[in-house]
């Protein structure tokens, strides 16, 4: 090795600095060996850490004698397939976080902390033809085909498809076809669905239609199967993967077509360190990689609706429901006269007993977990409050306790109340546990199945009770969004939206969006089989313009409304947000963290805007008060600039920063 040459390689570590670290080569290296995308052991602080290899540059910005030298490299050939390693690297630049935390995060844990990766073995692709499987496929109808050959031209290169099918209009059926296709030219197949309607029903009938292999990803498998199922892909041994957001990393030898079922799902983005939004990334991969991707929903979000409206995506629509089954009727119900207590008008309950006494099942859809929200003195009006969150604490009946829905908190239930001391403690409103002893009331014969946090987490709780709603007639189903998406109950006539509210008046722009689609998902559930569906709405609001537009005229209407008002608001999908969380024990301290970072936003002030810093909606959690600043741009470029400059002015600060802060773009809760 020619010492006078100097080699500097630079490398992604897992750490919260937005850079690349320089190191010298390990000694005894051969430097011909050193491949772009190879992890490479380094020593870092007192520690040792793995990381990637990104440059080899001659000089670095480090005075020579500071440089330490790397301890070994792990790969001769680069970790990552290209395609993934350039996603992580636009991902990493898009959400402003660390490139190392993205690249190493997309690893199975095991190849994370070193072990060795098996030589890939291309495989002539004889696995994945597609023997056709036990289930026929069903004949289409006009709108099916017409979605399915369209599609079709546009495999091999970048084409981006909404499928807009009201519920039961036979999406899976145009997916299914589709993968047919693309397994018969010897591809694979990325589907991503949302964390909850990974469901058995959903895996039974893709391996009922292939038999080609089949693989699961979600957070519930063991690291030994997300590992092997990891090689599987990037060695084409596997046709279809599917998978929760996550899987949006997963290598592949030959990918030829990215499905993302129920798009408009807010399961698909990050809610904690990095941000990302994985059906955006999905687009992103499909451009990357030249492939079709299809965004299927009932619902879309307006940010897909304003793609098809700007022609950046092509809607391709199943107006009607297959198989000649009819989409529900509504009602809507003044609930005004109704006590929130037994939170079932008279109306309802007869509704109940007509379709029950046709042997039918009812669901009810209450999106309120526990018995109360809320326990109340008559007294002096103090609420049971958590002692670390600023929310009040939820009053369960089973087992019986106060419970905080953010931190985990549990407590006994205060004999007397807490403030005077006199007076017994009531518990005010309506949750899913309060609803099944009402209903236990008024149908002492009829198997109620609730199904909510509660009743499931065990393993295996929920598919028993799926199981049993399947093979037995009358029932009443009762839950929280759980029940809403996914799953087919054919033997369900009659919805019953317990409360239609709690969109209708919130502060976030997006509650409207998110309530029409839970509505409308929940009333999907409702006569898929032959027999026709009712859904019952009700509310205190029974002359709100936007109930009115959702039920009668549909979710066009709906969001076309919508997409106006964020027009006029200059609203996302309109204009670009982000923003910077901060959390300390001392709300003082949080909000003068982000005083500061609202100082260092100098350049760019007329294009980007600021908010803030107020507190969050939920002001304090586990202890931590946490503030937040909004940013706002028309132009994306503009925002992700400014975002640049304060980052690394940021960095440049010294010492230590007295908060733990979070930058979230693109944020769906604000
Ligand atoms: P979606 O995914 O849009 O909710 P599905 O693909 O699950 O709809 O289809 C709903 C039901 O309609 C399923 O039971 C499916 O078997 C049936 N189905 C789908 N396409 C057809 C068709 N062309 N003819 C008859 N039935 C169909
Ligand atoms: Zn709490
Ligand atoms: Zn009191």
């Amino acid at each position: 090795m020619n010492r006078d040459i100097k080699c500097i390689l630079r490398i992604a570590l897992p750490t919260p600095l937005h850079r690349l670290f320089d190191y010298l080569p390990p000694q005894s290296l051969d430097l011909k060996e050193l491949v772009i995308g190879a992890r490479i052991r380094v020593p870092f602080q007192s520690r040792t850490l793995i990381g990637i290899l990104i440059e080899i540059a001659a000089i670095s910005s480090i005075p020579e004698k500071k440089l330490k030298r790397a301890l070994e490299v792990l790969d001769t050939n680069t970790i990552f397939p290209s395609d993934i390693y350039q996603l992580a690297q636009w991902a990493a630049e898009y959400y402003h976080y660390p490139v190392g935390e993205v690249l190493l995060g997309a690893l199975p844990s095991a190849l994370r902390k070193g072990d060795v990766l098996p030589p890939s073995v291309t495989h002539t692709n004889t696995a994945l033809t597609s023997a056709p499987g036990s289930d026929a496929p069903l004949p289409l109808n006009a709108a099916q085909q017409n979605a399915i050959d369209a599609i079709r031209m546009a495999l091999n290169q970048f084409q981006a498809f909404l499928l807009y099918g009201v519920t039961g209009s036979g999406k899976t059926e145009v997916y299914l076809r589709t993968i047919e296709t693309v397994l018969s030219n010897g591809k694979q197949v990325l589907v991503l669905v949302p964390e909850i309607s990974l469901t058995p029903q959903t895996i039974t009938r893709f391996r009922a239609r292939f038999q080609a292999p089949i693989l699961i990803l979600h957070s519930g498998i063991s690291e030994k199967e997300r590992m092997k199922a990891w090689i599987a892909a990037r060695n084409g041994d596997v046709s279809i993967v599917i998978g929760t957001r996550s899987a949006i990393f997963t290598p592949f030898s030959a990918l030829g077509l990215i499905i993302v079922d129920e798009e408009h799902d807010a399961s698909f983005k990050q809610q904690d360190r990095f941000r990302y939004h994985a059906r955006d990334l999905a687009v992103m991969r499909a451009s990357i990689n030249h492939l079709p991707i299809v965004l299927g929903s009932a619902t879309p979000s307006l940010e897909s609706l304003l793609n098809v409206q700007r022609k950046r995506y092509t809607c391709l629509s199943l107006p009607e429901r297959a198989g000649g089954a009819t989409l529900p009727r509504y009602h809507m119900l003044d609930l005004r006269r109704t006590s929130s207590e037994t939170g079932l008008s008279p109306a309802l309950i007869n509704a109940m007993r007509d379709h029950l006494e046709q042997d039918n099942q009812v669901m009810l859809f209450l999106n309120r977990r526990g018995f109360a929200p809320v326990l109340y003195c008559c007294q002096c009006a103090w609420v049971a409050g958590c002692k670390r969150c600023d929310v009040r604490m939820v009053y369960h009946h089973q087992p019986l306790r106060l419970q905080c829905h953010h931190c985990d908190a549990r407590k006994a239930i205060p004999e007397k109340c807490e403030q005077c001391g006199a007076a017994p403690l009531q518990p005010i409103g309506l949750g899913t546990q309060r609803l099944e002893q009402t209903l236990e009331k008024y149908f002492p014969d009829i198997p109620i199945l609730r199904i909510d946090r509660d009743t499931t987490r065990r393993r295996g709780a929920m598919n028993e009770m799926f199981e049993h709603i399947h093979t037995h007639s009358k029932a009443i189903l009762l839950g929280t969004q759980m029940l809403a998406k996914g799953h087919h109950f054919p033997r369900v006539t009659l919805v019953g939206i317990v409360d239609a509210d709690s969109g209708l008046f919130s502060i976030d722009f997006r509650a409207a969006e998110q309530m029409g689609q839970l509505l409308l998902q929940v009333a999907g559930r409702a006569g898929r089989a032959e027999k026709p569906g009712t859904v019952v709405l009700q509310t205190r609001h029974p002359e709100h313009p936007l109930l009115h537009t959702l039920i009668h005229d549909g979710y066009s209407a709906f969001s076309t409304s919508l997409l106006l008002e964020r027009e006029s608001a200059n609203l996302p999908p309109f204009s670009h947000l982000a923003v910077f969380c901060a959390e300390a024990y001392d709300a003082q301290v949080a909000k003068q963290f982000l005083e500061t970072i609202k100082q260092l936003h100098t350049a760019n002030t007329h294009s980007v805007m600021t908010l803030g810093p107020v507190p969050a909606l939920i002001a304090r959690r586990k202890g931590l008060h946490c503030q937040r600043l909004l940013l706002k741009a028309t132009q994306r470029g503009a925002l992700q600039q400014c975002l640049k400059n304060i980052l690394q002015k940021l960095e440049a600060l010294p010492g230590r920063l007295p908060v733990k802060w979070t930058l979230d773009i693109d944020p769906i809760e604000t």
